[in-house]
């Protein structure tokens, strides 16, 4: 009996274990024939100002749809993408097409604002990364203070004074940088003064965490520190109307959640601009970079 469960046992393991595996080389290969027929697509989730209810910029985020497999969601394939390397290539096709896309929505006269992209790791470090951002901005036309860079802790932790140095040249060109998921990752305060950050992401978690005293003093802290830091914050995961108003309260600027919109395709997203014309809204700043 206690031979049979231990067989068991192995069989379990060893079958999930490739189980496993077999998925993850299965999306590889489908990431691989998807970035040669064009089955990532952006869409964007606007981010809007709490006291106008304007909006103030949008977030592209990819998405995967295999006519075989349907959606593939983010949370599946970036982390298999970031370890085969071809997030490299899917983040360049987001950033295009996101460049293209807003680009098209200036020159309608819809939005004056920044697209933020994420950035990864992997991207993070390519040793000519400046570069290829700078040709992406090119083929598009897109002065690059309408772009914003996402990128989250684990990212700039790994070698922080050189990522320093990567974020002062992107900053220079006047693309603006976001810490994205703050407070979910490993950083360090004594860095966070350090990195010419512009706006700081409070994570869904702590978003999600409000309904309790603790977890409002936690939000209130990460605002008050950003604050303190002269960064821009931005509250991730906004879905009900007692975390807008406390949020409100705390001075938090801009919310970006399903209180105000899912992620939007493109299509979708010019509908959601026609309809915020009727608003002001917030423009970027020229004279805000150097
Ligand atoms: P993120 O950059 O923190 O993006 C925010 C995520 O929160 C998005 O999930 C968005 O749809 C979701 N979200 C926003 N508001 C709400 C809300 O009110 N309720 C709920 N339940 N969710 C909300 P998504 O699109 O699934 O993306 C997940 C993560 O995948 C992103 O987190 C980001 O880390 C990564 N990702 C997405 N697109 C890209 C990309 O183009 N490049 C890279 N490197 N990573 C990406
Ligand atoms: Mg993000
Ligand atoms: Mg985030
Ligand atoms: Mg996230």
């Amino acid at each position: 009996y206690h031979a049979k469960q231990k067989s068991n046992h192995y069989l379990f393991f060893n079958d999930s274990m490739n189980e496993q595996a077999v998925k993850r080389l299965q999306i590889e290969n489908l990431m691989r024939f998807g970035l040669k027929e064009d089955h990532f697509v952006v869409y964007y989730q606007p981010k809007m100002d709490i006291i106008s209810g304007a909006l103030v910029g949008m977030e592209a985020l990819v998405r995967f749809i295999t006519p075989k497999k349907g959606i593939i969601p983010p949370n599946v394939f970036i982390p298999i993408a970031e370890e085969t390397g071809q997030i490299i290539e899917i983040g360049e096709v987001v950033l295009d097409k996101a460049c293209q896309d807003v680009k098209s929505w200036i020159d309608a006269g819809l939005f004056e604002g920044r697209v933020a992209v994420n950035l990864s790791a992997k991207q993070f470090s390519l040793p000519d990364l400046t570069t290829r951002i700078d040709v992406i901005l090119q083929k598009n036309q897109l002065p690059s203070y309408f772009l914003e860079l996402e990128i989250t802790e684990g990212t700039v932790m790994d070698d922080p004074q050189e990522a320093i140095a990567i974020m002062r040249s992107l900053s220079a060109r006047g693309i603006h940088l976001a810490m994205d998921d703050f407070g979910t990752g490993y950083s360090s305060l004594a860095y966070l003064k350090q990195f010419p950050l512009n706006t700081l992401k409070v994570d869904k978690a702590f978003i999600d965490d409000m309904h309790n005293e603790r977890g409002r003093n936690m939000v209130d802290s990460i605002v008050t520190i950003a604050h303190n830091l002269d960064l821009h914050v931005v509250a991730e995961g906004v879905e009900r109307e007692e975390q807008l108003a406390f949020l409100k309260s705390l001075n938090c600027q801009t919310i970006q959640g399903y209180y105000y919109s899912k992620p939007l395709s493109y299509e979708e997203f010019t509908v959601f601009l026609k309809q915020q014309k009727r608003k002001p809204t917030l423009k970027v700043l020229h004279s805000d970079f150097a």
